[in-house]
């Protein structure tokens, strides 16, 4: 699963409106897969994955609404510029403009997953260890300057206008989360012709039989045509996530690890010709010398490895919950007062949701000084209080939300510090893959 850039084709506020209607959605069916599975024995839900799949999310639709990205060739232009022909507005351009994004998206998808400097846009997509309808909406955030807006050249040849790709880009994107589940089998004859969850399975896992297969996002029908498709085994389990565990839960962290370690890697090897072909080769490639002096952990066999699973008490655990839910009112706001809290008031309180995110999942790891980012946070919100002397206008609402805002920072901050100071030392409760 992987976005072209809704906000390059919607204006924020539309995207920010779609969010506040999809976002619960989302919630909700997320919030079901973990009772329904809890209740019928095959529970494939972590709480503290979930958490992190969540604010992944969230931090994804947090730098698109701000419009953090820029398209190197927008569509419009291909549009203005190459359309050979002007297909008429009835069903058929939305069938076509459809088909073109799922082609696309294919592309795309093939190659981030096969050249080491497009892998770190969508290493954010495979990090989790577990499979279920969360890990869908962990999304990237590491892209700035889009590229990949040519591959929808069919379309623009075809004179699809840019508003009905604005339409069907997000209608895409979303239909791409319900087959990120275990708890659906096998689908008969629609097997053949979109991807189930059964194909996809297959996508997120890292079996030497599965890898690097199904990259189609909505029609299978381009994993057969190029020779990238593979059927699930029943003998063959699924093991989900990524051949170097990127052993955290914080998303930010994670958008970016895959790229430092590329440029660490091109800055320390001797080898000029090294330097400059790493970013090219296939994902996961390093220069022999740095990868001698500093070796990275990889999974050889994937029946025996241990998932990221750091110790963390039921208080923590139960914080970070609460901590989940008190972000998404912060976001939901966000999103629904667009407009009138205007600039630069939006990329302040994206900050301020960039270190909310940061200091939760420091937390979660367990980091011991996870209260610093706490602080910082705490620094960035009691001046957004100062300087708009409440919280965005929500005290027009209800007068004493900043009140409460400012309660919710000095609990957040006592419980930092003492959910990371006074861990208590004990065994951590990894397990092993089963
Ligand atoms: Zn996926
Ligand atoms: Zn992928």
């Amino acid at each position: 699963m992987n976005e072209i850039g809704l906000t390059n084709q919607l204006d924020m506020e539309t995207y920010g409106k779609i969010l506040l209607i999809a976002m619960p959605i989302f919630l909700m069916l997320v919030l079901f897969e973990k009772w329904y599975g809890w209740k019928t024995g095959k529970d494939t839900v972590r709480i503290m994955d979930m958490i992190s799949s969540l604010s992944s999310g969230v931090t994804n639709v947090t730098k698109d609404v701000l419009g953090l990205s820029v398209a190197i060739i927008s569509y419009g232009w291909m549009y203005e510029n190459l359309a050979l022909i002007h297909i008429q507005e009835n069903i058929w351009v939305y069938i076509i403009a459809f088909l073109a994004l799922d082609f696309s998206g294919y592309c795309i998808h093939r190659i981030q997953h096969t050249t080491n400097v497009f892998w770190n846009a969508h290493i954010i997509h495979h990090s989790s260890e577990e499979f279920n309808l969360a890990c869908a909406l962990r999304q990237s955030i590491s892209v700035f300057f889009r590229i990949f807006t040519f591959f929808l050249l069919p379309a623009a040849l075809l004179g699809v206008p840019g508003n009905v790709i604005a339409i069907v880009a997000p209608l895409h994107l979303f239909i791409q989360f319900w087959y990120h589940t275990q708890l659906i089998g096998k689908m008969g004859f629609l097997e053949k012709i979109i991807v189930t969850p059964s194909h996809h399975r297959v996508h997120h896992a890292i079996n030497p039989e599965y890898i690097d297969k199904n990259y189609s996002q909505v029609f299978i029908i381009w994993d057969k045509m190029f020779g990238t498709f593979q059927e699930e085994q029943d003998h063959i389990p699924p093991v989900y996530g990524i051949t170097r565990p990127v052993a955290t839960w914080n998303p930010v962290k994670i958008n970016f690890q895959h790229m430092f370690l590329l440029i660490s890697d091109a800055w320390r090897t001797k080898n000029w010709n090294d330097k400059l072909r790493i970013w090219f080769m296939p994902t996961g490639w390093r220069p022999a010398d740095v990868a001698e002096k500093y070796p990275v952990y990889k999974i050889e066999d994937v029946y025996d490895f241990k998932k990221y699973n750091p110790e963390s008490s039921k208080a923590l655990q139960t914080w970070s919950f609460i901590q989940l839910f008190i972000l998404l009112s912060f976001i939901s706001y966000l999103f629904g007062n667009l407009a009138s809290i205007g600039s630069p008031g939006i990329f302040l309180y994206g900050l301020f949701i960039f270190a909310y995110i940061y200091a939760m999942t420091e937390l979660m790891d367990g980091n011991p000084i996870a209260y610093v980012w706490e602080g910082i946070k705490l620094v960035i919100g009691v001046y957004l209080i100062i300087n708009t002397n409440g919280w965005f206008g929500s005290e027009k609402l209800f007068q004493y939300i900043p009140h409460i805002v400012f309660a919710y920072l000095l609990a957040a901050m006592y419980l930092s510090i003492n959910l990371s100071i006074k861990r208590k030392v004990s065994v951590p409760s990894e397990r092993s893959v089963s």
